[in-house]
């Protein structure tokens, strides 16, 4: 029976890798509140069409890599698991009316992602971002306020060396003529290309520059830049972008090959990656403006710029740099023991009382004998033992600290006001209550 396992490309966040987890939500939290951001969730499946539509039919995560799930009954929808969040938050801004709040909305979200994609190392099937819209703001300054957003991220998290890769890729009006000379440019070489980059070609040949094959590599080199194909309001667009991170103090480096895999994109595109590791398909997160966006799914024309940054891979990061262990999971304040093993209800009711004060305690339920017990608040790290023994009669325990390995006689109406003073003289450090 016990041959079930977590389905290909999917993992079991276990306690010590959800609490990491969990620090990289509340940082993200944390920041969009002080940035201005609101916070929403979207379902994490939608009308398959909001993807084939909004990310594009001909790119990977639509053609190869959506979820799609099969209608059980007659139902006329095709759905499929959000591959993306800014494609559901568009459909919602629309839905909800959301033009007419004060512009630009800003909107973040933090949640799993499903792409049906080969599983390999920090490549998962369900992976987890965390993610930034603003709608409303044509930019340029939001465009590099989004990316001092997203370093600032990866610093708090603990990655401060992240490097910012910078682009542009133009928008309606210049982006046509610079896939022709694309096209022009890799024509004449169309013979000797990998079968993937050859229907790339055909289909979507932006997609040729970020290609990962190094038998690529010195095709790309020579290929035709965006950069110099921009039209006026793009090359102004974005040198306005750079001059906005440059008095920010952020450092970027121009990368061609930053084009983004969805269609959605215009102008600025930019992705995270830490030093020496692009090029890997390790983007740490990425992001970039899409101002055709909500009119492509319904809306009135109104630009709009986001970010995803992926949760797994910066767990990851932290985990290789050694830095993984400083995410403990917070054990008990406070346990309650015994020295009657059978006496169950009033320590169940002593840590009821405590945790009804805001106090994280633990009551031994088990009936084994008091060392027993006290060996396994030690474990779990727990900075307080409460011991219930014959002081009781007169309204006492014995209140021990354990890391300072003191004791001393509570009265029982005082052990909550005791205990929440040991743990902030615990929390800054000091230790003893
Ligand atoms: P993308 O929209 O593909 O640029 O994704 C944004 C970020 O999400 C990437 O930079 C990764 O950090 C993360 N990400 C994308 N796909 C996956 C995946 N299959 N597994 C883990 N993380 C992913």
């Amino acid at each position: 029976m016990s041959t079930f396992r977590a389905p290909r490309g999917t993992r079991d966040l276990l306690p010590a890798e959800r609490a990491a987890f969990r620090r990289l939500e509340t940082i993200a939290t944390d920041l969009a509140r002080r940035y201005g951001y609101h916070e929403l969730d979207t379902p994490i499946f939608e009308q398959a069409a909001v993807f084939e539509r909004g990310v594009g039919a001909v790119t990977d995560v639509v053609e190869k890599e959506l979820f799609r799930i099969a209608p059980r009954t007659e139902e006329a929808e095709s759905w499929a698991l959000r591959p993306e969040p800014t494609a559901g938050i568009v459909r919602a801004y629309i839905q909800h009316g959301m033009q007419t709040w004060p512009q630009p909305v800003k909107l973040t979200m933090t949640g799993p992602m499903f792409r049906y994609d080969r599983p390999q190392a920090g490549r998962y099937r369900q992976f987890w971002q965390f993610d930034i819209e603003v709608i409303g703001d044509p930019g340029p300054a939001v465009d590099a306020e989004i990316i001092e957003l997203g370093r600032a991220f990866y610093r708090e998290a603990g990655l401060g060396s992240v490097e910012v890769l910078l682009n542009s890729i133009g928008d309606g009006a210049c982006r046509p003529a610079y896939i022709e000379s694309l096209r022009a440019w890799y024509q004449p070489h169309a013979e000797e290309l990998p079968q993937l980059e050859r229907d790339r070609l055909e289909r979507n040949p932006l997609r040729l520059l970020d290609s990962k094959d190094p038998a690529m590599a010195e095709l790309n080199a020579g290929a035709p830049r965006i950069t110099d194909a921009l039209c006026g309001p793009c090359r102004d667009h974005f040198s306005a972008v750079r001059e906005h991170l440059h008095a920010l103090g952020i450092g970027y480096r121009l990368e061609p090959a930053v084009v983004r895999g969805l269609d959605y994109y215009t102008r600025t595109a930019f992705e995270f990656y830490l030093p020496g590791r692009d090029g890997q398909q390790q983007a740490l997160g990425g992001g970039g403006r899409y101002d055709g966006l909500v009119e492509l799914l319904g809306g009135r024309p109104t630009p709009g710029i986001g970010f995803g940054l992926g949760l797994d891979r910066i767990v990851l990061a932290l985990n290789a740099a050694g830095a993984g262990d400083a995410v403990r999971e917070p054990g008990p304040v406070a346990v309650v023991i015994g020295a009657d093993p059978g006496a169950t209800a009033i320590r169940l009711r002593v840590a009821t009382d405590l945790r009804a004060a805001g106090i994280a305690a633990r009551a031994d339920l088990g009936q084994r004998r008091l060392a027993r017990q006290l060996e396994s608040a030690a474990r779990e790290h727990a900075h307080f033992v409460v011991i219930i023994g014959d002081e009781l009669a007169d309204g006492n325990v014995q209140l021990k600290d354990l890391d300072a390995g003191s004791q001393q006689l509570v009265a029982l109406d005082d052990l909550a006001r005791k205990l929440l003073q040991g743990d902030r003289s615990h929390r800054h450090g000091k230790g003893g209550a």
